[in-house]
């Protein structure tokens, strides 16, 4: 640790030489953590495998300095007076992917991986930059240099790890995401840490396999975050959630065939709050079980009550991958479905294209139970993901949602036009009805129906809303779109087998001729 904040391979714009004294102090500071590391050792061997870097001098996998020295040096170096005057900047770093690694081939090749990185990271920072690995795939890097320098570094560090760890002529994890977090700009050393990963963490959201600069508004995202989390745990018992509906038509007959359900939340001071801001927050939250079962409750008890007054159309609900990988999901609404006299086949969930591609054991059986149920499953979003064909196959869907980004972008972008050409191609071949969703024009439909889509949703034919309003905009539909509206308004799907539609129309009740 002598050589710490002395850079040698990287270009410093104010290199630093500590004196006799410092010296003494930062070696005594090593001593006393090497004390601490030395009465842990016994603990840490019989330990069954060191997943965290330890609390000692030296990260028992990869022997970088650990995480605890790395941090009480850099302390002394920066948050002393012997840290003013000096800038420099931390990187930290997580593998993109190292989960997987870890999953599918055993923590030994995770560690394995871990080693090769820190080699790959003491190559492209040389041998005196300190570092450690932090937990887990992360590892912090301090250079003491100017920004510029740092940033290079960084970029440095993202290309050298960009096409994964090679081990025995194989490839494992994808590339790297580097947060970067400047002294003294962004804070005391401790800060510094936290920044670094802060900006790793956006990065990694983002996609990962590039560096960023933390940024202080992300910090401010975080507090917001935290009290949309807060307010969300209540949301329920508060009666603050609450479902609108937008109807799907069917192109040929411009019959409505089926409604989705949305999610909309009231929040006391804020107002409306859009799915797609608390829906995140509440899958990382853990709180998308409760209200996803809250959701599922609430479409069933109103499919119920539609069904009682003769509105024939099938309901739909947005099912998140948290619940998908939930143990009791497919038994919920099975009980659901019994407890309001629901058929399954009249009852639709939309599963995101990307989780029904994870192809995990979780998934696969997750959809095995709805194909037993006998529900109708939806794949949303779809051209967004990576679908296989021979995955594709092996769902229970009945129904492909093209992604409104391409339906937006039809009328104007030959390669959204042609994706939308190639989806029905497949869904033709597979028996799959296709919905396009986010139709806002009439040349938009046109086009679509010209192409041989099935079922159309957007704002052209309805925005989502109440179930009341779902009623009066039914009895008013005639008149206000088509006069091909009137002889059968709402129009019955149910699906017989799998693979095969078969519609059977029928009258609502309640509603005038
Ligand atoms: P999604 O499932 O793709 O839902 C379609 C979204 O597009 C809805 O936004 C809808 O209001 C909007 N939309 C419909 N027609 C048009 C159109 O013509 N133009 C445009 N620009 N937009 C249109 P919303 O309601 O804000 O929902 C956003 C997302 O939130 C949904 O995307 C879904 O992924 C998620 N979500 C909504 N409700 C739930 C829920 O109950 N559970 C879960 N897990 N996710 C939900
Ligand atoms: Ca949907
Ligand atoms: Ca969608």
């Amino acid at each position: 640790m002598g050589h710490f904040l002395r850079p040698r391979t990287m270009p410093a714009s104010s290199p630093t030489t500590f004196g006799p004294l410092t010296w003494a102090l930062l070696i005594a500071v090593a001593a006393l953590v090497a004390g601490v590391a030395w009465a842990l050792r016994g603990r840490l061997r019989s330990a069954p495998s060191p997943r965290r870097a330890d609390h000692g001098t030296i990260d028992p996998v990869t022997g970088l300095m650990s995480r605890a020295a790395f941090e009480v040096a850099l302390a002394q170096a920066l948050d002393t007076e012997r840290g003013e005057g000096r800038s420099g900047g931390l990187l930290y770093v997580g593998l993109d992917g190292f989960r997987l690694v870890n999953e599918g081939h055993g923590h030994a090749q995770g560690d394995k991986v871990l080693v090769a990185t820190a080699g790959t990271l003491r190559q492209v920072c040389g041998e005196r930059v300190p570092m450690c690995r932090c937990a887990g795939d992360e590892f912090a890097i301090w250079l003491n240099a100017d920004t510029s320098a740092c940033e290079l570094l960084a970029r440095r560090v993202a290309e050298a790890l960009a096409g994964g760890v090679e081990l025995d002529g194989q490839r494992f994890t994808a590339g790297a995401s580097i947060g970067l977090a400047l002294f003294p700009r962004h804070g005391t050393s401790a800060q510094l840490v936290l920044r670094a990963a802060t900006a790793m963490r956006a990065v990694k959201r983002a996609g990962g396999g590039t560096h960023a600069l933390f940024d202080p508004r992300i910090e401010t995202e975080q507090r917001e975050e935290l009290k949309i989390a807060q307010d969300l745990r209540l949301a329920v018992s508060r009666k603050e959630l609450e479902l609108v509906y937008q109807p799907k038509i069917e192109a040929a007959s411009l019959q409505v065939t089926a409604v989705e359900a949305l999610l909309r939340w009231k929040h006391p001071q804020l107002g409306m709050v859009s799915p797609t801001r608390f829906i995140p927050i509440a899958e990382k939250h853990g709180l998308i079980e409760a209200i996803g079962n809250w959701v599922l409750e609430a479409a069933l008890t109103q499919a119920a009550v539609w069904r009682k007054a003769g509105l024939r159309m099938r309901v739909a609900i947005n099912v998140s991958g948290f619940q998908m990988r939930q143990d009791d999901f497919a038994k919920r609404l099975q009980s659901g479905l019994r407890a309001h006299g629901l058929q399954p086949n009249r009852f639709t969930c939309e599963i995101t294209e990307s989780v029904a591609m994870e192809d995990t054991q979780v998934t696969r059986s997750a959809f095995d139970r709805l194909r037993e149920l006998g529900v109708h499953v939806s794949i949303d979003d779809f051209g967004t993901g990576h679908s296989s064909l021979a995955t594709l196959r092996r769902l229970p869907a009945q129904e492909i949602k093209i992604d409104r980004a391409f339906v937006a972008d039809m009328a104007t972008d030959a390669d959204a036009k042609a994706i939308v050409a190639a989806v029905l191609t497949m869904a033709r071949a597979l028996g799959l009805r296709v919905v396009a969703e986010g139709v806002e024009t009439p040349a938009q439909r046109d086009l679509l129906v010209q192409m041989g889509c099935d079922e159309l949703q957007g704002y052209l034919f309805a925005k989502p809303m109440s179930a009341r309003a779902i009623a009066l905009w039914a009895m008013d539909a005639p008149t206000s779109l088509a006069q091909t509206f009137s002889p059968s308004l709402f129009k019955d799907t149910a699906i017989t087998d799998a693979r095969s539609t078969e519609i059977m129309p029928s009258r609502p009740a309640s509603l005038p001729r």
